[in-house]
């Protein structure tokens, strides 16, 4: 196990900033098997116990997996320079170098986001041979109905080259709103959920675009295994449990 100063597994653990751990270990509150250490530049491994503040730290794992449940005006980079992007919404503590988002939502889409810094696992998560199906709502203008679901089967035009992969379109509820478009005199919204199996540039607007409707709101609900848990708020991450890692692996 290659050796690293302290203060750097300290904060590579979480326990606080570089700057914070340095302080904890100069004042004496940090011991390494069981001896304080005052030198932030010690080297230890993942085979010594280190303790701050009387609770055992455990050496960073190799790479992290936050699901986050990405807010509208993020952007789905690392850096921008006028929006916020997805690691302004990750702790100082947290944010890892190599970070980056698994994939992209729009501007103003919501919802389930991976975030990590294993490049690997992203890569094959967002290969088209894997096929990782991705399940969103959508509210809609306009009234969805059965003959869109059976389009949406068996794939629509929007433009690319080939049609779009079969996709599950499920109406959730359609109501007369005066907001909404018109369609036989009246005028219509509508709440949809769709499982498409790829992942091309505003796919689902596009594809609710190409039978005339326009996505008003669009949240994504889960990818592959994975679900938006009910009660992770907007713009709040968590770690990915085991489990639900291996349920993505
Ligand atoms: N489809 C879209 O149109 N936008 C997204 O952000 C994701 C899927």
């Amino acid at each position: 196990e290659k050796p690293v100063r302290l203060d750097k597994f300290l904060a590579d653990a979480g326990a606080g900033t570089r700057s914070e751990v340095k302080k904890y270990i100069q004042k004496g509150q940090v011991q390494v098997n069981g001896k304080s250490v005052k030198k932030p530049e010690l080297k230890v491994t993942k085979e010594d116990q280190v303790v701050m503040n009387g609770q055992e730290i455990h050496a960073a794992p190799e790479y992290v997996y936050y699901l986050f449940n990405k807010p509208a005006g993020c952007v789905s980079a690392t850096e921008d320079s006028r929006d916020k992007t997805v690691l302004d919404y990750i702790e100082e503590k947290d944010r890892r170098k190599g970070l980056f988002p698994v994939g992209r939502l729009d501007k103003d889409t919501e919802g389930f986001l991976l975030i990590t810094d294993d490049g690997p696992l992203a890569h094959e998560l967002l290969s088209p041979k894997k096929h990782v199906d991705k399940t969103y709502y959508a509210k809609v203008s306009g009234k969805v109905t059965e003959e869109d679901a059976r389009a949406l089967a068996e794939g629509v035009d929007i433009g690319e080259k080939d049609l779009t992969r079969p996709a599950r379109l499920e109406i959730l509820s359609t109501w007369e709103s005066d907001t909404g478009s018109e369609e036989n005199g009246k005028r219509w919204e509508s709440e949809i959920r769709l499982t498409i199996h790829e992942g091309k540039f505003h796919q689902v607007k596009r594809m609710m675009e190409a039978l005339g409707k326009k996505v008003t709101y669009l949240k994504r609900l889960s990818m592959g295994p994975l679900a938006l848990p009910a009660d992770l708020p907007t713009g709040k991450y968590r770690l990915l449990t085991e489990k639900e890692l291996e349920l993505l692996k």
